[in-house]
């Protein structure tokens, strides 16, 4: 089915006064698409309609077809439902009320600065702090705004007469870069031991710590928005002694790869994961191995058993610099201990982080927030987010209704917080799960900052219904009123902001935990939303969760939870199963008591717990080192199989998996490869899905929550609800995980009151 779609697309960057609009008015008649092209103080706006291939084909010709002098700094692109265009035009700028000035992100490193520091007849040779205006730090270096040097933590360094001179003349590409320094004026490298030791400064400083790389050792590396992790990628003892130091057993890391003709020597690309490589926002976007020839760059270790791989390219002079010397991909994962935020200063760093790293690259430019590197895949051709960060943040989600000075605060996980002026949500940084001190400490930063930058003084806070989130309370504990949105509701309503989505909506709101009214764990949603509510229409049968939070990180007791709701104590006789042998006699005895009495074992309805119930029963997972870990495994172990054939899910009350369970019981007894038994629970999922949207007979299905970070069931649950006839949407420019809750808050509170607005 080829469907027409509208292409929206918000460009920032040097495109204004350089034949930008008729470019785009020219590409978009040769092919004939339909729409708008518009300049404003808020960047470019484009909306063409037309079919996917043609828009897909317009997407990649903007790239590599604009005119010379235009830089692309931020393209964020969403694929809509159709309004009916007819024909082309050029409209007119109209800047209605206040305008507000946008704060760029960071920004990776231009052509033209690259060619300078690749110069050794050019002042800026191998300069790790070389920017302009079309390139650099923003986000991570303003304090507040106007955005002038002063104002950035940049104002320390006081430029140099030729820096200055740049600076103040109208026809350098520097005038008025705010971070514009040389190796004169500007910040400078400093390679540390562990002790803070000062080894070497400048240029010498990275060169030995290019040394260390390429001798195994583990690096520290200030970055633009925080401290980095790297060690050699094809270094598999290296790489391991990471995992250990950082007690990060087999989470993937994510790669670094000097350039996308040698990513394409170790995974698949096609022409729009190209382009998310190489664009100015620069995120890790995560790719399929394939069956790529070099194996021997990127050890096994950095991505066990995964078969996709997560890469990005050198985004900062720094990086070029380094990458270029090193000549071979490195792992470059987050400078943190579990669940705090990145590091972003080196005194903390050397405290936190001397136990990992062996060698620290520092530089003595402040980073005014931390800004992690984002995370974008591509799913069913269009981008998803996966964590909106670095090159992203803080740039505004158009929403469809206005509003003025509500600040959302997102959830526990994942968190990011949101601000509405107008019709832009603002969203903050990827701030990560409030668990620590740390990250609790910048959570009230990001939203003090975020309030600073756009001069707004919130009269409404929107938050969780869980009463023990610290969000929550955060909201509670202010003299603003305050709205409270259920969990799921907010996923569905992120899903509906972005997809500019009126109700009545079917959502689908599938993820690992989220607090129900009914003070039970929901997670295996279906959520009817009309323009003002939304009703729980349906959800999973409930099972109970032995050990509750403990559940979470051992996917046996779903399993034991799940077999006790069906078969009672008679589970005991299961003794065949491997996750029943993963317990002692004890433990059974104590969980299967608890499974009776109900103490501390409450109810769910969670997705996420039924994966992990699966994962368990198949002995893919009976415990888990990180969250989705038992999930994701199952979606891998799918990869490269398809078959139409699913397990039954019956359709009452509830969407009951009982029969689904029984049949994999059976296909276990019979020996059945765990690669079918994963596919076959996968479709089963996706039938339910359809099922449920023909019962409820909606046309409009929205697709939200963390368990739509897989990409098997995405894209089949997408593809089947198309050929019954329903019309899916799903995350592109917010995360579907709770990453985009802060959004979604913004959008629920916003219909429900209109009056606030
Ligand atoms: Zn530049
Ligand atoms: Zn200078
Ligand atoms: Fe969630």
């Amino acid at each position: 089915m080829n469907q027409n779609s509208r292409l929206r697309i918000a460009i920032q960057g040097a495109v204004q006064g350089v034949g930008f609009r008729p470019f785009i008015f020219r590409l978009s008649k040769e092919l004939n698409l339909t729409g708008w092209v518009l300049n404003s103080s808020q960047g470019v706006f484009i909306e063409v309609e037309g079919s996917k291939t043609i828009l897909d084909r317009f997407m990649l010709r903007i790239q590599s077809e604009k005119p010379d002098p235009a830089f692309i700094q931020s393209f964020e692109a969403s694929f809509l439902d159709c309004v009916g265009y007819e024909g082309f035009s050029i409209r007119e700028s109209r800047d209605e009320g206040a305008k507000t000035v946008l704060v760029l992100p960071d920004i990776a490193t231009c052509p033209a600065c690259l060619a300078e520091i690749s110069d050794p007849n050019n002042r800026r040779f191998q300069y790790p702090f070389t920017n302009c205006t079309l390139c650099g730090p923003r986000y991570s270096i303003i304090q507040s705004l106007p955005y002038d040097r002063a104002q950035t933590t940049m104002s320390g360094f006081e430029m140099c007469q030729a820096c200055a001179a740049e600076y103040q003349n109208p026809e350098d590409r520097r005038f008025h870069a705010q971070p514009n320094a040389c190796p004169d004026c500007g910040p400078q490298l400093a390679a540390w031991d562990q002790q803070g030791n000062v080894l070497e400064s400048g240029q010498d400083a990275l060169l030995l710590s290019v040394e260390q790389l390429q001798a195994g050792k583990i690096i520290a590396l200030k970055g633009i928005g925080g401290f980095q992790l790297l060690v050699d990628a094809g270094n598999a003892e290296a790489v391991e002694r990471l995992r250990k130091r950082k007690k990060r057993n087999e989470k993937p890391f994510a790669v670094m790869i000097g350039s996308v003709t040698a990513v394409k020597q170790v995974c698949r690309v096609n022409a729009f994961e190209e382009r998310l490589l190489c664009s100015a926002e620069a995120p890790i976007v995560i790719l399929d191995r394939g069956d790529a020839s070099d194996r021997s760059s990127i050890a096994a270790t950095v991505a066990p058993g995964n078969p996709t791989l997560g890469v990005m390219l050198p985004y900062t002079p720094l990086h070029h610099t380094l990458m270029s010397q090193m000549g071979r991909p490195i792992v470059a994962t987050s400078g943190n201990i579990s669940d705090e935020p990145i590091c972003i200063d080196e005194d903390e760093a050397l405290k936190k982080l001397s136990d990992i790293a062996d060698f620290f690259l520092v530089h003595d430019r402040p980073i005014a927030r931390h800004v992690d590197d984002s995370v974008v895949r591509m799913v069913k051709g269009r981008e998803m987010m996966m964590r909106r960060s670095r090159g992203y943040a803080p740039m505004p989600i158009t929403l469809k209704q206005k509003c003025s000075g509500v600040l959302a605060v997102g959830a526990h996980q994942k968190n990011s917080v949101a601000l509405q002026i107008g019709n832009n949500a603002f969203v903050s940084q990827h701030i990560g799960d409030l668990e620590t001190e740390e990250s609790v400490v910048s959570f009230q930063e990001a939203i003090t900052s975020l309030c600073r930058l756009y001069d707004a003084k919130p009269d409404l806070i929107v938050c969780d219904q869980h009463p023990d989130y610290i969000s929550t309370r955060y909201a509670e504990s202010t003299d603003i009123p305050v709205k409270q949105i259920q969990h799921h509701h907010a996923h569905v309503s992120a899903c509906m902001a972005e997809n500019q989505l009126e109700g009545p909506v079917l959502g689908v709101a599938w993820d690992g935990t989220g607090y129900g009214p009914d003070q039970t764990i929901w997670g295996g949603e279906f959520l009817l939303i009309g323009d003002q509510s939304y009703e729980r229409v349906i959800s999973l049968r409930p099972f109970r969760l032995p050990g509750s939070a403990k559940a979470v990180k051992e996917p046996r007791r779903s399993a034991l939870g799940i077999l006790f709701e069906i078969f009672g104590k008679s589970v005991l006789d299961m003794t065949h199963l491997p996750l029943m042998q993963s317990f002692s006699e004890k433990e059974l005895q104590v969980l299967i008591g608890m499974l009776q009495t109900g103490f501390n074992s409450p109810q769910t309805s969670s997705i996420g717990r039924l994966f992990d119930a699966v994962a368990s029963l198949i002995d893919l997972r009976q415990t888990i080192s990180f969250e989705g870990q038992a999930a994701m495994e199952l979606e891998f172990t799918t990869h490269g199989l398809s078959d139409e054939v699913h397990y039954t899910c019956s359709l009452a009350d509830t969407v009951d998996w009982a029969p689904m369970i029984n049949e994999l019981l059976d296909d276990i007894g019979n020996g059945t490869g765990p690669g079918l038994m994963a596919l076959k629970f996968h479709n089963c999922l996706v039938e339910m899905i359809v099922q449920v949207a023909k019962k409820v007979d909606v046309e409009k299905v929205a697709l939200s929550g963390g368990c739509f970070q897989n990409r098997y069931l995405t894209e089949r649950s997408i593809d089947r609800l198309e050929a019954e006839g329903f019309r899916p949407y799903w995350h592109q420019r917010l995360p579907p995980n709770d990453g985009g809750i802060s959004v979604g808050q913004l959008f629920a509170a916003g219909q429900k009151k209109q009056s606030y607005c």
